[in-house]
């Protein structure tokens, strides 16, 4: 058997076991209303929680840019890729949620990555909870460091890992919001046990930021919470509509990343452009705080007008699970909604704990109540549709 072959044999047992993924390919804009492999489609299925990956101002920002500096920085951070522009939107980072100094990356993945191996090496100990990101647990096995896992959101678990451990460097890693649930840390009890034990803590706001607190600062303003020990880790292609991510913190820890992390100092900085739309993001997140408010009516729509067939599982923020269980009626139900035109992705093990296949709803402030409406329509007429075929 050739090495082609093997791979061709592990597709094939991954196309029979239904588990092959696939791209779609999208045309025309980002957007509530997307045409995807050629067919229009109501998609609640983006990270655009805001609404501005098609806002004219973040657009005309980007254009205006490009003119001006062109559309390649042509070299990393540390050699002449560094523009005025990254600059100015480390600083309005850092001011927005409220911490003293900020780092741009290319990717939350590279940031996470990045973060990690910089700061833990082989006589440290990392404690995760069980349901965070690939990209965080990745960075730990590439940091080399003790990887000590705990149930969902169990703080006693927590604390006896804590307690028992020896390790030199001890850091928490937590996702603020779970990007399968869509629930939220218990950041200021988890700050706590990282006082009472000397740990960092390492929160991944990917998709808080924007979303949670009173400006979208994210989960320190949800919170109210600050600390020296907080390393904070927010992406900018979700709710901010771009692309990229920043890691905040202390001026010291800061400047020991930018000495130190690997995805930041070995990889080309991303166009300028992306800044200045960036740039113009927060001022749009600052400006419309009529988005998030929009948002949160979508939530609560969603929630009093579906029906009780269907289980919502308990979140606060945009990404709403559709709790189903079973692997074929996810799929089912996932098939049976684009029929009707909607793109709602079914989501199944080993991605979430077997027996909790899901539907992901993403709500984005591009909805409008009358898209929640025809979703929740939708599933009123597949609860009789599935239940007539099973
Ligand atoms: N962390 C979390 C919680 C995420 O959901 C994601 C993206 N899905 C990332 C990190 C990676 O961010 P990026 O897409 O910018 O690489």
């Amino acid at each position: 058997m050739t090495l082609l072959d093997e791979l061709a044999a592990e597709l094939a047992e991954r196309t029979s076991a239904g588990l092959r993924r696939q791209r779609r390919v999208i045309q025309g804009p980002q957007a509530a209303e997307v045409v995807a492999n050629g067919k229009r489609l109501l998609s609640f299925a983006s990270n655009d929680y805001l609404g501005l990956a098609n806002h004219p101002r973040l657009i005309s920002a980007m254009q205006q840019a490009t003119q001006a500096v062109g559309v390649g920085s042509g070299a990393s951070h540390l050699i002449t890729g560094h523009h005025v522009l990254h600059e100015e939107l480390e600083q309005a980072l850092a001011r927005f949620v409220g911490l003293p100094a900020a780092l741009l990356f290319s990717t939350g993945y590279m940031a996470n990555m990045g973060v990690v191996a910089a700061l833990m090496g082989r006589d440290d100990a990392v404690f995760a909870d069980k349901l965070n990101h690939a990209s965080l647990n990745d960075a730990v096995v590439l940091s080399r460091a003790e990887f000590k896992r705990y149930p969902h959101q169990d703080l006693a678990a927590l604390e006896s890992l804590l307690a028992a451990s020896r390790a030199r460097r001890k850091l928490v890693l937590v996702d603020a919001v779970f990007s399968m649930d869509g629930d939220i840390a218990p950041v200021p009890e988890i700050l706590a046990l990282c006082e009472r034990y000397d740990a960092w803590l390492m929160l991944d706001d990917a998709h808080g930021f924007g979303v949670l607190g009173e400006h979208g600062a994210g989960i320190l303003e949800h919170f109210n919470i600050t600390s020296p020990r907080i390393i904070y880790m927010a992406t900018l292609g979700k709710a901010a509509g771009v692309a990229g991510a920043f890691v905040a913190g202390e001026p010291v820890l800061i400047d020991y990343l930018l000495q130190q992390a690997r995805t930041y100092i070995y990889t080309t900085a991303s166009p300028a452009p992306l800044a200045a739309a960036l740039l113009e993001a927060l001022n749009v997140i600052r400006d419309e705080p009529q988005r998030r408010a929009h948002l949160r009516q979508l939530m609560s729509v969603l929630k009093t007008h579906t029906p009780r067939r269907w289980q919502w599982m308990p979140s606060a923020t945009a990404i709403q699970p559709l709790l189903v269980g079973s692997n074929d009626e996810v799929l089912r139900l996932s098939e049976y909604l684009l029929t009707r035109g909607l793109l709602v992705p079914a989501i199944r093990p080993p991605t979430v704990p077997k027996g909790t296949a899901r539907l992901r709803v993403s709500l984005s402030a591009a909805h409008s109540e009358q898209d929640v409406h025809t979703l929740i329509n939708a599933l009123r007429e597949a609860e009789v549709v599935l239940e007539s075929a099973a």
